[in-house]
């Protein structure tokens, strides 16, 4: 991103590519439907985490850091694409994981593992407290004079919200390319960042004069609850925008008519999360999402997951049937395949 105030590692491959599902998933034009394989942002560090990263770990190096700190599942695959872009950048990964030492297995946890990441278990009930022990390891840190930093789940914050304003950047960058306008661009909701990411990007770039004009502005960007309400997670997308929102130079330099609360009044308006797809909740596979990334695997060689991309394929495909998405969509793939080798707990 060419900005002020705001640096970015280069940490996957960009742009990832677009590939059409029209014919092998049996539709007919008019309706159409793309998948962006953000799953190809690179081996270890394949899914949607990585453009957050480029955007989190320039700010943590800016400021001198030798350590990172993050949280999530035994199985993250937020954690595991933090563990492997520290390596790569000669960072110490320290993990805080919901869960017990020696129950997860396989997965992303096996790459945590081979990378010798240092691993904090603490049980899935902490879970509200989260933030204060990643600030109490972070003080421990300092105490031993390293600096640590430290990143929410999914990094899902002001910071790693950039990742996906490129990566709607990306998307527009395809539609000039090709002349492709699209209704509704379909992503799935974990923690809320890529979707309030491409969102910001949305608002920046969608309106920005001399900017795409492939009717970018009336593209719906549609999120597929996994777990929580929608409308908690909507609640969610609001205050991350508003946390990027303080990155104003940046946004300036991107949009010179950038408007946090002109921003923050279009975002109550046009966040679209839907609910009806979670199944029995995160992470617990739903057997109808299953069918479907069966189907799929079988009619196009594309593997989704369980617990993020299976549950917001099968909603879109669900939406698309009830003619609620518009005749041009894309979907975006998060990744998830190491989640997908990785054991269940239980
Ligand atoms: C984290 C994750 C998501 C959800 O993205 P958020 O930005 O957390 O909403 C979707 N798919 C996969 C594979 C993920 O790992």
């Amino acid at each position: 991103m060419d900005s002020k105030g705001l640096s970015r590692l280069s940490l996957g491959n960009y742009p990832t590519p677009v590939v059409e599902l029209t014919t092998a998933v049996g539709l007919k034009p008019p309706q159409r439907l793309w998948i962006k394989r953000d799953d190809f942002s690179g081996m270890e560090l394949s899914g949607n985490k990585t453009r957050k990263l480029e955007y989190a770990l320039a700010e943590a190096k800016a400021q001198g850091a030798s350590v990172i700190i993050t949280a999530g599942a035994i199985q993250s695959n937020h954690c595991r694409q933090t563990a492997v872009a520290c390596r790569y950048l000669g960072l110490k990964p320290h993990l805080v994981l919901f869960g017990e030492e020696g129950k997860g297995q396989g997965g992303n946890f096996l790459i945590d593992q081979s990378l010798e990441a240092e691993i904090t278990y603490v049980h899935p009930s902490d879970y509200p407290r989260y933030l204060d022990l990643m600030a109490d390891l972070k003080m421990a840190y300092e105490a031993k004079g390293e600096t640590a930093y430290t990143i929410p789940i999914g990094a899902s914050n002001g910071i790693g919200n950039f990742g996906y304003v490129e990566g709607y950047r990306e998307i527009l960058q395809w539609q000039e390319g090709t002349g492709t306008p699209l209704d509704a661009i379909v992503v799935a909701v974990g923690s809320g960042g890529t979707y309030a990411g491409l969102r910001l990007g949305h608002y920046l770039y969608g309106r920005s004069p001399g900017a795409i004009k492939v009717g970018a502005d009336k593209t719906r960007l549609v999120g597929i609850s996994i777990s929580s309400p929608a409308a908690d997670f909507k609640a969610r997308v609001l205050a991350i925008l508003k946390e990027s929102s303080h990155y104003h130079e940046a946004l300036k330099a991107l949009n010179p008519e950038f408007d946090p609360a002109h921003m923050l009044a279009t975002a109550e308006k046009e966040v679209e999360i839907v609910d009806g797809f979670q199944g029995a909740g995160y992470a617990i596979a739903d057997s109808q999402a299953v069918e479907r990334s069966q189907w799929l695997a079988k009619e196009t060689g594309i593997i989704l997951d369980p617990v993020y991309t299976g549950k917001a394929f099968h909603g879109l495909m669900t939406l698309l049937d009830q003619g609620a998405l518009g005749s041009q969509v894309l979907f975006v793939h998060t990744g998830g395949l190491f989640g997908f080798f990785g054991h269940k707990e239980g």
